[in-house]
């Protein structure tokens, strides 16, 4: 996966809670995350200065066509304890797996259904969507090494790079 870490503030400075190091270690630990989930082939931008909405810590664009998603992520995501962001991370993910159903079934049914219909079916097929996705991110979060934390607590997935290692722990406010 390539992931693009980036800022367009015109001023050149980062957004107050993202330093360019702790901006590093997420690109970093979304590359790594993004390979132990089977997404190698996508390509992801994070605009620090574009977050996610004051009702969300973190939300994701995905253009299936392009194998490609902007990830949105609110500044309070880093008020989050290491396992929290781990699994708002992996659930944005797997949104990338999943979401191309929507994009899929609502282009199919396009023209065949009245408009009130087609918006029935996006929003019941999203909402769906969003719970499965936090479903298995709940069970595939823990096969991913946490954010800032050793080894130690790694269940499944093996160990990351030491940079991995290293800089991940920047994304984790309070060491747990
Ligand atoms: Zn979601």
């Amino acid at each position: 996966m390539l992931v693009t870490v980036t800022h367009t503030e015109t001023d050149g400075h980062w957004p107050a809670s993202w330093s360019q190091a702790r901006a590093r270690a997420l690109g970093r630990w979304l590359e790594y995350a993004a390979r132990q989930l089977g997404l190698s082939d996508w390509t992801v931008l994070v605009d620090l200065s574009n977050p996610a909405d004051d009702d969300t810590h973190a939300s994701v664009l995905i253009h299936p066509a392009q194998r490609a998603a902007e990830l949105f992520i609110h500044e309070r995501f880093l008020t989050l304890t290491a396992r929290q962001q781990r699994h708002t991370l992996v659930h944005e993910l797997l949104h990338l797996h999943l979401n191309p159903i929507e994009h899929t079934s609502t282009a199919a049914l396009t023209g065949t259904l009245a408009d009130d219909l087609l918006e029935m079916h996006s929003r019941t097929l999203h909402h769906e969507i969003e719970w499965r996705a936090d479903m298995l991110a709940a069970v595939l979060a823990p096969t991913v090494t946490l954010p800032g934390v050793s080894d130690g607590q790694v269940t499944a997935a093996g160990s990351p790079p030491a940079s991995v290692r290293k800089a991940s722990s920047l994304l984790a406010v309070d060491g747990r």
